[in-house]
């Protein structure tokens, strides 16, 4: 598309048409002007007619004004008011343009055959004034070029032929009628610009909505690079401190229970080094799916925090819920299955997790997501001292306190390692 408009903006001036599906979306898009426009005009027109009545009557004489007078009260006026009615609404330009087209024409036959009845010496009136209709209404209109060419032709073609026809120019007449005719080169050149200056509109229009949309994803596409994973496809630890932030002030707003969980995949290296590097990619990305669908049913994300650790948070999630949530993290994990060659037996990929959980409360009282993290770093590392494949958990805060002696005031409030609570394994790593 952009090779289009731009193939568009670059047409030379003699190329009024777009390429092919750019002239489509022109037309669909540009509606033609409304039916409203030509109808006042039409009605400009009828009042003109109805004013010439008196160069009429001022050329013909009361006897004989009777002709061009029920020429125009006759025929012109309720055809010109039957235009005004067939162009109700939005009609079409084609039709615009037909309607513009009889109107013209028959006034303009009108006022030739008066040149053409009009005693003498009053021809050349009548001549220029049957002119001049096709070149006002030609520069009003707002036809395409290709119809302004078929009204001008049109036009100019009668009144050529009616002039030489009838003997109205030649050795005895003036060649002013034939002059003025001759400016119907005008409306032309005006409906040839016009369609040129508003097809070029449409095209910067289309540039600039398809720079704004190429600007747009590049931005989106700049926003996931910066907030995801390129590895395993979830969020970096970039986003997840940042949504950890949020979280952990809603729930200290809402006064409601909140869990981390730090995940970290046992004896990681040595899969590294009996199983090769791209195993161990295809190990991180298998788990990182695994964690993903359960972490984000619970309203929270994961994130992959580093090597070959993860990291998620759950809202409104309480100590036993949370222990029972990473149980089933450690679970699905272990029933994946993974092959991991360095481990005696038919050893198995199992990871560790570390949970903290606290009350929203204690936000209040100066804990914050980093102590969280603090905490489920010891549970972790619990939970490795422990023997891997297990999930260990630390108490929220105010349970630590009642075992632990009480923190200086207005101090952090870290969970201690004292109170730890272990969740035995199914299947215990080498
Ligand atoms: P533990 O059970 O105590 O956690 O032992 P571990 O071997 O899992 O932990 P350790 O920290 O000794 O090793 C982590 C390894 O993870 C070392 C590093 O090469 C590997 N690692 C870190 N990032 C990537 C990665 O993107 N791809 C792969 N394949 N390996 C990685
Ligand atoms: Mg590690
Ligand atoms: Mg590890």
């Amino acid at each position: 598309m952009q090779s289009l408009i731009e193939d568009g903006l670059s047409r030379p001036w003699w190329v009024l048409t777009l390429p092919a599906p750019l002239e489509a979306k022109y037309h669909a898009t540009v509606a033609p002007v409304a039916g409203w426009y030509l109808q006042s005009w039409l009605l400009v027109f009828i009042a003109f007619n109805i004013l010439s009545l008196k160069v009429d009557l001022d050329a013909f004489g009361a006897e004989a004004v009777a002709v061009p007078a029920g020429l125009t009260l006759g025929i012109f006026v309720p055809l010109a008011l039957a235009a005004i009615l067939v162009l109700r609404g939005h009609p079409s330009s084609r039709k615009q343009t037909l309607a513009v087209l009889v109107t013209s024409l028959v006034d303009m036959a009108i006022v030739l055959n008066s040149a053409w009845i009009v005693p003498t010496g009053h021809a050349d009136t009548y001549l220029i004034l049957a002119a001049i209709v096709p070149l006002v209404v030609g520069m009003i209109a707002p036809m395409p070029f290709r119809h302004s060419l078929w009204f001008c032709g049109c036009a100019f073609g009668l009144y050529v032929v009616s002039v030489l026809a009838l003997g109205l120019s030649g050795p005895n007449g003036s060649g002013v009628p034939l002059l003025v005719a001759s400016l119907i080169l005008v409306p032309l050149k005006l409906a040839y610009s016009r369609e040129w200056e508003t097809k070029r509109s449409f095209l910067f229009g289309l540039r600039e909505k398809a720079q704004a949309a190429a600007l747009a994803e590049a931005n989106a596409r700049l926003t996931i690079l910066s907030e995801t994973d390129p590895l395993t496809g979830v969020a970096n630890r970039r986003l997840f401190t940042e949504r950890l932030d949020g979280a952990w002030d809603l729930a200290a707003a809402q006064r409601d229970w909140f869990s981390v969980l730090l995940v970290d995949i046992d004896r990681f290296k040595l899969l590294n080094d009996t199983a090769g590097h791209a195993v161990g990619d295809d190990c991180l990305i298998r788990i990182a799916e695994a964690l993903r669908g359960p972490v984000e049913a619970g309203g929270g994300l994961v994130a992959r925090y580093g090597g070959e650790e993860f990291v998620a948070f759950l809202p409104r999630t309480a100590s036993e819920a949370a222990r029972a949530a990473a149980e089933a993290l450690r679970r699905i994990v272990a029933d994946l299955a993974l092959p991991h060659p360095g481990l005696p037996g038919p050893g198995i990929v199992t990871i560790s997790i570390g949970v903290a959980t606290a009350h929203g409360a204690e936000g209040m009282r100066g804990l914050g997501s980093g102590d969280l993290l603090k905490a489920a770093d010891e549970a972790l590392y619990a939970a490795k001292r422990q023997g891997r494949n297990r999930v260990e958990a630390a108490l929220p805060a105010p349970e630590a306190e009642r075992v632990t002696a009480e923190p200086p005031v207005n101090a952090p409030r870290a969970l201690a390692p004292t109170c730890l609570v272990s969740v035995a394994p199914r299947t215990r790593a080498a």
